[in-house]
């Protein structure tokens, strides 16, 4: 188990500083209810001192180089690398994740990240053209667009800092970033183990409740940008922020994505894909395929399979190396999960497997499948964050596609089947950021990930990330060598 500090304080031009009142809030580890720490809780005044610190950077670090930036993300991977068992631990006893996913998902995807982005920069290039009457020459740059106030939410810490540190980094942007209060220890010891590697002022975590911290960050006058990840109630709060001080926001909102699975599907792959895309984090995933369509004709022995595989998950201590699902966030969480499973049996879906709190303790929950579930149904509609797939019965491709799209959130979703046409024809049709064909809940670097609808504006882990963490300059130049003649009197 990894040794984490008794406290934890903010960390502002770099160093690790106390609140300026002293506040605290605890730390448990979700899936014992121990408490494993403390994080300062951050007030206006030191979001004011992050934000100026990060103003200060910003001056400075915007003029760096590119070779200077990309050297600083690779030797950020290098680290984190070098520390990832350690830094698995901690996300774990933080956010109650099984450590095979904590090391194998969260870091090595977060290492990857900062390396993709010290690779795309150097080979960035702008543009420039030749207008008007052949003799103008336009020179398109992209400049740093400024500090950048970022706030995260709890289900992948790690990553989603990641997501949003390294492209900062990149563009020459400097960040005030705001963790989840449930889930800071991983950044804060991120922070402590790069400082020496990134110029003062540059990242500064700001740690503490949304409704205090995060509200007076979002509304600061010292931001030239914010980038949220969370809920879409928040993020409706965070966009509303941003058009009124007329400065940009990217959104990584909610989901309730479909997973569809086809008659003539490779049954072993989709049961698999069924698995990662519900199971994965406690169901706890943005774009988690919550809603599982599958075909008539297969539906009653493809539900008899999934039901003996999500029996077979072994849940329990998530430090335990062959634990395949941990504990959800906190036991607010577990227990909302299991109201809204009542909520589906209550509007006539059947309870297929789970539903219930696991043994394995009052934060954890059962595998869960809903069986006869409708579209229109709440449970089908809004986002659980859970464990809880459920399924729903479908004809033909056209239904499937008009049900599939019956959703106010459009951010991942798959298609599973053997026919390549079918495949990519679903796959166009669906109103979605990304789909998946033949698998589920892959993110990598390196291919845009954001949502349609109100999943979100904006699109991460792909350069083009880079667009909104930077901003346009043209530069045109009259090549002529004489004047333009368009005041002579003739
Ligand atoms: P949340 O919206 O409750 O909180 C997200 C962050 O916002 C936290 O840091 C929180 O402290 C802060 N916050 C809360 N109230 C605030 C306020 N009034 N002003 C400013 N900041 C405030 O979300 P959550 O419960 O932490 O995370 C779960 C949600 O995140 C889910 O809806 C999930 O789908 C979404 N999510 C989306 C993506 C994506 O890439 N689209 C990725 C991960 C999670």
């Amino acid at each position: 188990m990894a040794n984490l500090q008794s406290s934890y304080d903010l960390f502002i031009d770099g160093a690790f500083i106390k609140a300026e009142n002293g506040a605290v809030l605890d730390v448990f580890n979700p899936a014992t209810g121990e408490k494993i720490s403390q994080i300062a809780d951050a007030s206006e005044a030191d979001v004011d001192r992050a934000v100026a610190s990060a103003r200060k950077a910003f001056e400075s670090f915007r003029h760096t180089t590119t070779a200077t930036r990309s050297e600083i993300l690779l030797k950020i991977a290098d680290i984190i690398e070098q520390n990832a068992q350690f830094l698995a631990e901690v996300e774990t006893m933080d956010n109650g994740k099984p450590i095979r996913e904590t090391l194998n998902v969260d870091v090595a995807l977060s290492v990857e990240h900062f390396r993709y982005f010290a690779g795309v920069i150097m080979g960035e290039e702008g543009s420039s053209n030749i207008l008007g009457n052949n003799n103008l020459l336009s020179i398109v740059l992209r400049e740093p667009i400024g500090v950048v106030g970022q706030i995260i939410p709890w289900n992948f810490p790690f990553l989603m800092a990641a997501w949003k540190l390294a492209p900062v980094i990149a563009a020459g942007d400097t960040s005030v970033l705001k963790p989840s209060s449930e889930t800071s220890l991983s950044v804060l010891e991120l922070m402590r183990l790069i400082k020496d590697v990134l110029p003062k002022g540059v990242v500064n975590v700001i740690t503490g409740r949304g409704s205090k911290s995060g509200e007076y960050l979002k509304n600061h006058e010292g931001l030239d940008k914010l980038a949220f990840t969370g809920s879409t109630t928040v993020g409706r709060d965070v966009g509303l922020a941003a058009a009124k001080r007329i400065i940009p926001v990217t959104l990584e909102l909610g989901g309730k994505s479909a997973n569809i699975i086809y008659a003539d599907a490779d049954i072993q792959k989709a049961l698999d894909g069924v698995m990662l895309g519900i199971l994965f984090n406690q169901g706890q995933v943005c774009c988690a395929g919550s809603r599982i369509f599958v075909q008539d004709e297969i539906y009653d022995k493809f539900v008899e399979k999934l039901v003996a595989k999500f029996k077979s998950v072994k849940v329990g201590n998530p430090l335990d190396p062959s634990t395949q699902m941990g504990s959800q966030i906190n036991e607010k969480q577990a227990k909302k999960i299991i109201e809204y499973v009542e909520i589906g049996v209550k509007e006539g879906a059947k309870i297929a497997v789970g539903g219930k709190i696991s043994s394995a303790g009052k934060t954890f929950v059962e595998p869960t499948l809903l069986s006869e579930v409708r579209n229109d149904m709440c449970v089908a509609q809004e986002e659980i964050f859970g464990p809880v797939g459920v399924l729903i019965r479908f004809k033909d491709e056209a239904e499937v596609i008009k049900l599939a799209n019956d959703s106010k959130y459009g951010l991942g979703g798959a298609v599973f089947t053997r026919d390549i046409n079918k495949a990519l024809n679903t796959a166009r049709a669906m109103e979605t950021g990304r789909v998946w064909i033949n698998t589920y809940n892959q993110i990598p670097a390196g291919a845009p990930f954001g949502g349609y609808k109100e999943s979100g504006i904006g699109r991460e882990t792909h350069k083009m990330i880079l667009n909104h963490y930077t901003q346009v300059k043209n530069i045109m130049i009259d090549l002529s060598g004489k004047p333009s003649g368009f005041y002579e009197v003739k």
